[in-house]
């Protein structure tokens, strides 16, 4: 996807360093246990995973960053730029504001903007102590969604530069799903410990996947906040290729693969590839409306 060039983003969502919050027991989404395997830290990026964060996550004073910045003034330019995760993540966030508030007015339901945390390593939030391991995640008693830059990184290694920036969109539009399914109550219906390819910790992930794919569709004919043009571009055939591309990547059943044992669907958390990808491309053509995966007889 791509922001048009003089864009101006005047969001404060975003904030970058730091963290806050006491460390508690609250349950984080997306987030899950310390895993080594890339792969499987890939699979979280997307991912509901009601283990939780460990509350008692070692945090090394030293490298903790205290305090945390606001990003503003970014441009379209700056959040093309591939190397520039900051912008793009301002300018996500301008988006996706833009298109939520919308779309919960025309439903009228209240909505206010989730915040955005940008972090290093390591994280103190209201759901507990995080680290790169874990993944990023929407944490609900925060209504702030965690972000790890070195991740990121590594994100970038495995989509490339272009396919990276929207995978990295496609993150952030994903964690601000499961914000939307917390403000309108829909997160309160994940059973812990529920699994397999029609559970509720998938139907979740799925929601958030076509959340996810009806901001892309939306997001290029939705006015920016202040009435200006829209900053996203309509995405290309190439770009929702990509899209799709992602969700499939990061599917239960491939990762189980790829991780050398046989694929058990009983163990699904976020659905199989062809699973994340047609509710991605449900969301895509049908928009918000079409994204009720509770009462889809099958997801
Ligand atoms: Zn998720």
């Amino acid at each position: 996807m791509t922001f048009r060039g003089d864009a101006n983003f005047d969001t404060t969502t975003v904030s970058k360093g730091g963290g806050r919050g006491p460390s508690g027991g609250a349950i984080a989404v997306g987030g899950g246990g310390i895993v080594t395997v890339i792969l499987v830290i890939v699979s979280m990026i997307f991912g509901v995973d009601l283990t939780g964060l460990a509350p008692s996550a070692p945090i090394d004073p030293q490298s903790q960053s205290q305090g945390s910045e606001e990003v503003t003034g970014c441009t379209g330019e700056q959040a093309n730029d591939p190397a520039n995760v900051t912008c793009r993540m301002e300018g996500g966030a301008d988006s996706m504001s833009a298109f939520w508030t919308a779309t919960m007015q025309a439903n009228g339901l209240e909505y206010a903007d989730p915040s955005v945390q940008l972090f290093d390593r390591q994280v103190e939030t209201g759901c507990g102590a995080a680290t790169s391991a874990v993944g990023p995640f929407y944490c609900p008693p925060d209504q702030r969604i965690y972000l790890d830059e070195t991740f990121f990184a590594q994100m970038r290694d495995q989509f490339g530069a272009e396919g990276g920036n929207l995978a990295e969109l496609y993150v952030l539009a994903h964690e601000w799903g499961h914000h939307i399914q917390s403000a309108t109550g829909q997160l309160d219906r994940v059973q812990q410990g529920d699994t397999g390819p029609q559970s509720s910790a998938v139907r979740s992930e799925l929601q958030a996947d076509c959340y996810a794919g009806a901001w892309m569709a939306g997001a290029s004919q939705t006015a920016d906040d202040d009435g200006g043009a829209p900053v996203l571009e309509q995405p290309t055939e190439e770009q929702m290729a990509r899209a799709l591309d992602a969700a499939r990547t990061i599917g239960d059943d491939r990762l189980q693969e790829m991780s050398g044992g046989g694929v058990n669907p009983e163990g699904w958390t976020h659905g199989s590839s062809e699973q994340r990808q047609t509710w991605l491309l449900n969301g895509y053509n049908g928009g918000v409306g079409a994204c009720d995966t509770w009462n889809a007889a099958e997801v």
